[in-house]
């Protein structure tokens, strides 16, 4: 029996776990958290009668202790409920399905306390990769990829590392404005980023794909996970989603991993490894895939990836600064208070105001992310070009 906490479990990788649940019965939910979806984490304490669910806000986690006063279910709230849920005592494995910085804290309790990682939340290891991957080593705990890009290189590189690897490259479907000219996207909507091609997701993963920031967090990603010189690390757009990452090896050898956009595969092999299970639902179909189509990310349009790498190559806390700024503008692209391009202005003012601290430990790094926040609270209106 594998048992399973999940933080974000109302999201769309956190149902989509659940799911995984639903069909296999070797998997128990020990705990589950959300943000405020009390409805939905009610009907899921309900189905998979976990020990513990928590909820961030302290009103909606009194009203489902309410809820559940039926059930023999602890109900917690905040961060130390966070916490509490994810270095939980009967769990073997933390899903990190919540969206943000907000991860690192629960991620870096779990390892701690001995739990391995099936890592959906990148925005913790792009900030606080290094105190990740030395704690991964330091607890004798496992950082499994989540995301479809890094499971993908992870089910290729099959064990392999360090030199054996000539690149890697990490496909991207280009997002909704994929080939388009600035002057087409002059006025995008809210709505027309939230349009993804090929993948249904949370809001904020989905506005960094329209962006291309989601792609450079990746990059950093794989970096970490990886380890790997970010110039070895080459992004390929490949707008079907079929090709889910590739590694060119040394000897020119170069294995993928293909299949159907589909994240459970993923989410199931983190928390399976090294077993693979049986997946119900749709086969590639390769006839149907007569002409795969490769070409370069539109970085003069989208520059997402060049800002990601140029803070990757400063550093330290300069990617806590890159990554809370991307945070803070997405939310404020999604309330329509900035528009579109505004996003890289103001991810590149806080870059260029930020002062590198070289290994932030976690302090700094939370510091970091407060200072980003209030700076571009103060200075936003300015910011614009
Ligand atoms: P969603 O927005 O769909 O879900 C986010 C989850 O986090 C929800 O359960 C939400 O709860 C919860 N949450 C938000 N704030 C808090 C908080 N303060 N305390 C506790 N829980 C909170 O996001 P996704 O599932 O799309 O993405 C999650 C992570 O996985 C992100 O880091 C993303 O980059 C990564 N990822 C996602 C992929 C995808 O296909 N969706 C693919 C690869 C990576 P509530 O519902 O109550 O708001």
């Amino acid at each position: 029996m594998k048992h399973v906490a999940i933080i974000g479990s109302t999201g769309s990788i956190g149902t989509q776990t659940l799911e995984i649940a639903r069909w296999n019965q070797d998997i128990k939910i020990c705990a589950l958290s959300a943000g405020r979806n009390i409805d939905l984490l009610e009907k899921q304490a309900r189905e998979f009668r976990p020990e513990i669910v928590g909820l961030w806000d302290e009103k909606l986690a009194d009203e489902l202790k309410d809820r559940l006063k039926d059930m023999d279910i602890r109900v917690v709230s905040g961060m130390d409920g966070l916490i509490e849920i994810a270095e939980y005592k009967t769990s073997d494995i933390l899903v990190t399905a919540i969206v943000g910085m907000i991860g690192i804290r629960p991620t870096i309790a779990a390892m701690n306390a001995g739990k391995d990682i099936a890592l959906a939340n990148k925005e913790t290891l792009v900030t606080a990769g290094h105190i990740i991957m030395s704690l991964e080593k330091e607890k004798h705990v496992r950082i499994l990829p989540v995301d479809s890009e890094h499971s993908a290189i992870f089910q290729s590189l099959n064990g392999e590392t360090g030199n054996k690897i000539h690149k890697i490259l990490l496909t991207a479907s280009g997002g909704p404005f994929r080939g388009k000219k600035p002057e087409d996207l002059a006025h995008i909507q809210v709505e027309d980023a939230l349009r993804h091609p090929n993948w249904t997701m949370g809001r904020k993963i989905t506005i960094d794909s329209s962006t291309l920031v989601n792609k450079g967090l990746e990059v950093m990603e794989a970096k970490w996970l990886f380890d790997v010189d970010i110039d070895k690390i080459h992004v390929l757009v490949q707008p079907k989603s079929v090709i889910h990452s590739m590694v060119g090896f040394v000897d020119g050898a170069v294995m993928a991993q293909l299949g159907t956009p589909d994240m459970r595969l993923p989410i199931q092999y983190a928390l399976y490894y090294p077993e693979r299970n049986y997946l119900g639902g749709e086969r590639l179909n390769f006839e149907a895939l007569a002409n795969i189509q490769f070409e370069k990310p539109n970085t003069d349009v989208l520059r997402g990836i060049p800002i990601a790498v140029e803070a990757s190559r400063i550093g330290g806390s300069m990617l806590t600064a890159m990554n809370a700024a991307n945070e803070y503008a997405v939310a404020r692209f999604l309330k329509k208070d900035i528009a579109f391009f505004q996003i890289y202005d103001m991810i590149e003012y806080a870059m260029s105001k930020h002062r590198v601290i070289k290994h932030p430990d976690l302090s700094q790094i939370l510091e970091t992310e407060r200072e980003t926040y209030e700076r571009l609270n103060k200075d936003w209106r300015n910011v614009s070009r």
